[in-house]
C-alpha cells in the first residue's frame, strides 16, 4: 500500500550524526562511512553536514581557524568534511550540503524585512528551528535521496548547537518514528593507570542530549581499546539503548579502514532496521578493499615535499593529503609527505631544505608571507629536473620564477603582493577589479579547460576537454604568454570561453606542471586526480633512477 503522507512530504528517511564530550572524534568520518555501507548496499544517499558558527561559510576563515575549505563543483565554499563525503562516496555535494547558522539567520532576517513574518515577534523557536528543519529536509524532499545522513557539528552541549539539537528533536517528533535515526558519537576513554575504559564521559553526554529531548537510538564509542561486551552493555543499560546499538569504534590506522569496521560491527544494519527497510543488497565493496590493500600493503616508498605556509595544522591541505593517499595506492607505493615551511626557505639552504625529496608540491596559498621562499623551491625543481606540481598559488610561483630567471624580467610578481610591480605576470582578473565583497566573490566552482594535444597534460588526462574547481582571484597574464612559450613554458590548458590560462609545463622537464585549479577537490578513493597519479608516478621513477645511480656508484667504488 502506497502511504500517500509518505509520498507527499517525506520523500527520504534521515539519519542525524551528533557529537558528544568532544571534538575531533572523527564524526565526519563516521557519517560517511555510514554513508559508504549504506551505498555499498544500493541506496541512494547523500550527507550534508550543519555548521552552528556564524560565518556565512568557511570561505573567509584562515585555514588556522578552521582547516582547508572545500569547494564544490556549484561553487559553494564549505567545511572540509563535505571533502570526506565525497571522496567516501564518489558523488558530488553542492552548497545545500552544507549549512551554518549565519546562512539560517540570513535567510530568516532577510525574510523578516521583507515583511514574511506578518508583524509576528521572530524568535528562535519557531523561527530559526524552522529554517534549519526547511534546510535538513530539502535534498530529502528533492526526490533524489532514500536517506540523508546529516552531521550536526560542534558538541552537545554547546550553546550555539541548541537549535540545531532542537530541530532534529522536533523532527523526530514530526516525522513517522521509522523515518530518523540518531546516531551519537562519544569517547570511551582509556584510563592508562586504572587500566580501564571507562563510559562516565558517555553516560552523560547521552543524558546531556537526552535533557533537550533528542534520545539516541545507537552510541558509537570511539575507543583506543576494543569494548567489551561487560562495557557495551554497561552503556546499554546506562543510556538506554539495546546492547546491539552500542558501536565500537576503535582507532584505526586509516580512516578508509572505518567502513568495514562499521560493517562488521552492523551500525549500517542497525540503522535498516530502525529504518524499518528490509530489502537491501549485500554490500559491494569490491574496489574499496582493492583501495584499502593497495594502500596497507605498498611496494615501495616516495618522499613527496609539500611546500605551504600552514604546514602546522595538517587539515589546512586535507584534500592534498588525501589525493596523495588515493594516488599513492594507485601507484603501490607509500607517499611519505614532508611538510616544509616556505617562510624559511633561501638560496642558501633550499639544496639542504629540499634533500632527498623525489616531488615537490608548491601548495595553494594567499597573501605574501613566504612567498619567495616558495619560488626558490621552485627554481631549485626547474633546475634539478625534480617532479614539480604547483597548484593555484603554487602555478602562480611558477610562472613568477620563470619571469625572473629565464624571462629575465627580475621584479616580475602577482599584483597580490606586489601592485607596483613593472611585470605583473599574474594580475586580477577583470571581473575581480570590481568587487569590494571578500566572501563568496572569488572564481569558485567548475569551469571547462581545453587541453593542448601533445603535452603533459594531455598524456594526465588523456582528453581535450576537462573541468576542474577553482578557488582564486589572480589569474596568468597572457600579455606575456608570447614570450613564455618562445622561451619554454607552455599554457597546455586554457578556458575555451575566456582563453584564460589554466595549465603551464616545461616540455623539456622529466615532470613540471602548474595548475590554476585544485584537482585535489575532485580526487576519490575510486576515481583519484590524475594529476597527482601522474605526479607519484614521475616521483616514484626520479626516486627509482636515484636508487639504481647511487647502486651503481657504490658498485663502482667497490671495484
Ligand atoms: N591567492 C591566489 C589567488 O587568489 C591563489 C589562490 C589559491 O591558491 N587558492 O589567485
Amino acid at each position: 500500500m502506497v502511504n500517500q503522507t509518505r509520498q507527499i512530504y517525506f520523500m527520504a528517511k534521515y539519519i542525524f550524526v551528533t557529537g558528544g564530550v568532544t571534538s575531533s572524534l572523527g564524526k565526519g568520518i563516521i557519517a560517511a562511512s555510514l554513508a559508504k555501507l549504506l551505498q555499498a548496499r544500493g541506496f541512494k544517499v547523500t550527507i550534508q553536514k550543519f555548521d552552528p558558527y556564524i560565518n556565512i561559510d568557511p570561505g573567509t576563515l584562515n585555514p588556522y581557524e578552521h582547516g582547508e575549505c572545500f569547494v564544490t563543483e556549484d561553487g559553494a565554499e564549505t567545511d572540509l568534511d563535505l571533502g570526506h563525503y565525497e571522496r567516501f562516496l564518489n558523488i558530488f555535494t553542492s552548497q545545500s550540503n552544507n549549512v551554518t547558522t549565519g546562512r539560517i539567520y540570513q535567510t530568516v532576517i532577510n525574510k523578516e524585512r521583507a515583511g514574511a513574518f506578518l508583524g509576528k515577534t521572530v524568535q528562535v523557536v519557531p523561527h530559526i528551528t524552522d529554517e534549519i528543519k526547511r534546510r535538513m529536509q530539502l535534498l530529502g524532499k528533492s526526490g533524489e535521496y532514500d536517506i540523508v545522513i546529516t552531521e550536526l557539528g560542534g558538541t552537545v552541549g554547546d550553546i550555539e548547537s541548541l537549535p540545531f539539537i532542537e530541530a532534529v528533536r522536533q523532527l523526530q517528533w514530526e516525522l513517522p518514528d521509522e523515518d530518523v535515526v540518531v546516531v551519537h558519537l562519544t569517547l570511551v576513554p582509556f584510563l592508562k593507570a586504572a587500566k580501564e575504559l571507562k563510559t562516565k564521559p558517555t553516560q552523560h553526554s547521552v543524558k546531556m542530549l537526552s535533557e533537550t529531548g533528542v534520545h539516541p537510538d545507537v552510541i558509537v564509542c570511539r575507543t583506543e581499546e576494543p569494548l567489551s561486551n561487560d562495557i557495551k552493555r554497561k552503556i546499554a543499560l546506562f543510556c538506554n539503548v539495546k546492547q546491539e546499538a552500542v558501536i565500537e569504534a576503535l582507532d584505526a590506522s586509516t580512516i578508509y579502514e572505518v567502513p568495514l569496521m562499521m560493517l562488521r560491527e552492523k551500525l549500517d544494519l542497525f540503522c535498516l532496521k530502525k529504518l524499518n527497510i528490509k530489502e537491501f543488497n549485500e554490500p559491494k565493496l569490491d574496489k574499496w578493499k582493492v583501495f584499502l590493500d593497495k594502500l596497507k600493503y605498498p611496494k615501495a616508498k616516495v618522499t613527496i615535499g609539500l611546500i605551504g605556509k600552514y604546514i602546522e595544522l595538517q587539515d589546512a591541505y586535507k584534500s592534498i593529503l588525501e589525493s596523495f593517499i588515493h594516488a599513492g595506492a594507485m601507484n603501490e607505493v607509500k607517499v611519505q609527505v614532508i611538510n616544509i615551511h616556505s617562510e624559511f626557505i633561501t638560496d642558501d639552504n633550499v639544496a639542504e631544505k629540499l634533500e632527498g625529496l623525489d616531488g615537490l608540491l608548491v601548495a595553494p596559498g594567499f597573501g605574501s608571507r613566504g612567498i619567495e621562499g616558495k619560488i626558490i623551491a621552485v627554481k631549485y625543481a626547474r633546475e634539478q629536473g625534480l617532479p614539480f606540481f604547483g597548484i593555484c598559488l603554487g602555478m602562480q610561483m611558477a610562472v613568477i620564477e620563470f619571469a625572473r630567471n629565464v624571462l629575465n624580467l627580475k621584479d616580475a610578481h602577482s599584483t597580490e603582493m606586489d601592485t607596483n610591480t613593472s611585470n605583473p605576470v599574474i594580475d586580477l582578473m577583470e571581473e575581480q577589479k570590481k568587487i569590494k565583497m571578500m566572501g563568496g566573490t572569488m572564481r569558485l566552482g567548475s569551469y571547462p579547460c581545453e587541453i593542448k594535444e601533445n603535452t603533459l597534460a594531455h598524456t594526465i588526462y588523456n582528453k581535450t576537454l576537462i573541468s576542474e574547481r577553482h578557488r582564486h582571484r589572480y589569474e596568468f597574464n597572457n600579455d606575456y604568454l608570447e614570450a613564455y612559450e618562445k622561451a619554454g613554458m607552455i599554457a597546455s590548458g586554457k578556458n575555451p570561453e575566456t582563453g584564460l590560462v589554466e595549465i603551464v609545463e616545461l616540455p623539456n622537464h622529466p615532470f613540471f606542471i602548474g595548475v590554476q585549479y585544485h584537482p585535489e577537490l575532485k580526487s576519490t578513493v575510486e576515481e583519484p586526480a590524475p594529476l597527482f597519479v601522474h605526479f607519484i608516478a614521475a616521483a616514484k621513477k626520479y626516486n627509482e633512477t636515484k636508487s639504481a645511480l647511487i647502486s651503481s656508484l657504490l658498485q663502482r667504488s667497490e671495484e
